[in-house]
């Protein structure tokens, strides 16, 4: 391979603030809004034009275990449910409207004093000579800068960060490699959801089963044989019929391909679905996703690693941030297999997110929120769920505002503390 030498460049310290979160999915937005509200100044870098991540640039439409998750994530709900933009299905997880969503978490970042920074890469990040972290270089319209803070939170999802920082990680399957599958939803409008409530789904399997069923009535077999209708409004639905498999969230050319071919399927089995008359012979697709959804990217290594018998044995920590209800949930990784799931016969009971998978073990000063917290393919499969990105965002966001405000490190922050500081922040008034 040709190899060019970049030139050095001075790149502009544009500013130091406390906490500097990198990446605004739920994760992220929750965790500045937490570190904001427990005083620290606090920025926050997202690549696309709006906060939400996988919920808004990937038009997820559906969160899950939402259940017992005190603080922000129960004031989300408040919040969707004021705004009109909640839409449960039984039992608690539930539809929310992308728009209302990527509203709501401007207005709650805003509030809290956020300072957003969109249409913003971070590319690179720089350690001082005592391990820690020092700083992240973005790349913008405005060109290169640097950025200081005390503290820094990786909620990219991928795991950008903690990768440019040095961090270990691991990706994908322990033995193979191998990544879930990563989906492109869509937004449908023409149809009413009187008409087709045997297909609406949630988590029921059922109303998965009558949609395969219908699509192969149509003469198509979606990539995903777990095909999902999720009812966001009356005649505003979102579609999960999309799998792309073997694809790495480190390979830029390999998602391009993928987002190409998923919105070629999704059109073509609209438009099936439509030549089958009533009740789809109005249904139109008004939006695929920005961002495809990408189920897994890195996990960075982090003080505590989360695994598969930490979920069998139910496991609780004394320093317990976020309690998982949600089962293993592996998207199959070989569509020669399957096109569906592949949980490997493994049941999980509730089990803890403890602090120390939230810390990084190899660099000091950073902390992980969302789906790129420290833990093992399995485990990722059942935390890397909406309910929990939120609660482990809160934690490390709270995490990082100490630390910042008292010239420690994450790791060197007392655990009691953080507690407190977390139910302070559950305790406020919705
Ligand atoms: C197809 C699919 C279906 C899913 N279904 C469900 C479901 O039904 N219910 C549920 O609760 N969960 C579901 N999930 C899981 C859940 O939505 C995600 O895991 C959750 O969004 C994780 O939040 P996050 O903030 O960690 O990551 P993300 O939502 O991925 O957000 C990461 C953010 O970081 C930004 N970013 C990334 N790299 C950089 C960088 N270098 N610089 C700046 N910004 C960057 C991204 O643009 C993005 O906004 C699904 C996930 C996928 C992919």
């Amino acid at each position: 391979m040709e190899i060019f030498y970049e030139s050095r460049q001075e790149v502009p310290v544009a500013e130091a603030c406390d906490v500097i979160v990198c990446g605004g999915g739920p994760a992220g937005a929750a965790a500045a809004v937490a570190a904001a509200r427990a005083g620290a100044r606090t920025r926050l870098f997202e690549m696309h034009g709006c906060l939400g991540g996988t919920w808004t640039s990937g038009l997820l439409s559906w969160i899950l275990d939402v259940a017992n998750k005190p603080g922000l994530m129960a004031e989300i709900i408040a919040e969707c449910k004021r705004r009109g933009a909640y839409a449960p299905r039984g039992g608690t997880d539930f539809a929310y409207d992308v728009e209302a969503m990527k509203l709501l978490l401007e207005d709650l970042c805003g509030a809290a004093g956020v300072r957003l920074h969109y249409f913003t890469h971070v590319v690179a990040a720089v350690r001082g000579k005592d391990n820690r972290l020092a700083l992240v270089v973005t790349e913008s319209k405005s060109g290169r800068q640097a950025w200081r803070a005390a503290a820094f939170i990786d909620a990219t999802g991928d795991g950008d960060l903690g990768a440019q920082a040095g961090c270990g990680y691991g990706l994908g399957r322990e033995d193979t490699g191998q990544c879930q599958p990563m989906s492109l939803e869509c937004h449908f409008i023409g149809v009413r959801a009187a008409d087709i409530e045997p297909f609406i789904g949630g988590g029921q399997a059922e109303p998965k089963r009558r949609l395969l069923a219908e699509m192969a009535r149509a003469g198509v077999e979606p990539s995903y044989h777990a095909p999902t209708i999720f009812r966001i409004r009356d005649d505003l639905f979102c579609l999960a019929a999309n799998h792309q498999y073997k694809v790495l969230a480190t390979d830029a050319a390999g998602i391009t391909q993928a987002t190409i071919e998923a919105r070629a399927e999704l059109h073509r089995l609209v438009e099936a679905l439509r030549r089958l008359g009533p009740p789809w012979a109005e249904m139109r697709i008004v939006a695929t996703g920005e961002q495809i959804g990408v189920r897994e990217g890195r996990r960075i290594h982090g003080l505590y690693r989360v695994t598969i018998d930490d979920l069998v044995e139910g496991r609780s920590h004394e320093d317990g941030i976020c309690n998982v209800r949600f089962p293993i949930d592996v998207h199959a990784v070989d569509p020669a297999r399957s096109k569906g799931f592949d949980s490997a016969g493994k049941r999980a009971r509730p089990y803890d997110v403890p602090l120390r998978a939230l810390i990084a073990k190899d660099v000091d000063g950073l902390l992980m929120a969302g789906r790129c917290i420290s833990g093992d393919f399995l485990a990722h499969s059942s935390y890397r769920v909406g309910g929990d990105a939120v609660t482990t965002g809160q934690a490390a966001g709270v995490t990082a505002a100490l630390a910042a405000k008292s010239g420690r490190t994450p790791r060197e922050v007392p655990w009691a503390d953080v507690k407190a500081a977390i139910g302070q922040l559950a305790a406020l008034p919705k």
